[in-house]
């Protein structure tokens, strides 16, 4: 089938509105512990960083505990997570910097500045806080999501975040978070096509995609 021109500004709406309300599945309370589990789950599971956060927190129950703190004593607490030595040494310096949580910031150019946070982390760290979007969240869910669907190709995030920015108006950016919980819940690596509310419009679906 040919490749239907496609609304997107409009289509997103369906997937937007069926997971306004969903949590990240990062179990952060605050913005403080968002911030650490983010840097820690880059390559890592949510479901792993869940499982270890509360001897985390309870070492280092605030931004001003772990500014006092050296990567040496963050290190036994994520021993399981990917590249544990150099996320310690990131938390540390952010929390040195920081000192207390109130400190965080919650513009795009900030938080990039910091150790171990890209734009993924900050899109994600920014969508907690309900802090106004300066772009869309790509995860893995996201790139496999938004190619299925036709609204983005290639699979470097970049890229297929600004095609998805080109495509949606900024006051439905949340998208990028709106797909991640489709890529979690339906459009999985074998996707529930029949339930999914992007079906319509879906190039995978409507077998546009070669
Ligand atoms: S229709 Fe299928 S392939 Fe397309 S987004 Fe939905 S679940 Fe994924």
């Amino acid at each position: 089938m040919k490749k239907q021109k496609v609304n997107w500004a409009e289509a997103v709406k369906p997937v937007v509105n069926k997971y306004k309300n969903s949590k990240h599945p990062l179990e952060a309370k605050n913005l403080y512990q968002m911030l650490v589990m983010v840097v820690l789950s880059a390559q890592t599971t949510d479901a792993l960083i869940n499982q270890i956060k509360d001897e985390i927190f309870k070492a280092f129950p605030n931004m001003k505990a772990l500014s006092g703190a050296t990567p040496e004593a963050l290190i036994p607490y994520i021993t399981k997570v990917r590249n544990f030595r150099n996320k310690a040494k990131w938390l540390t310096q952010i929390a040195a910097l920081m000192k207390k949580d109130s400190a965080i910031p919650l513009t795009m150019d900030e938080l990039v500045a910091l150790p171990g946070i890209g734009r993924k982390s900050a899109n994600v760290i920014k969508f907690f806080a309900g802090a106004p979007f300066e772009g869309i969240v790509v995860d893995l869910h996201v790139v496999r999501v938004a190619q299925r669907l036709g609204i983005a190709t290639g699979d470097d995030p970049g890229k297929i975040e600004q095609q998805i920015m080109d495509s949606v108006p900024p006051e439905e950016w949340e998208v990028g978070m709106s797909l991640s919980f489709l890529g979690r819940d339906i459009c999985r690596p074998t996707p529930d096509c029949p339930v999914c509310p992007m079906n319509k419009v879906c190039a995978f679906y409507n077998g546009a995609l070669k």
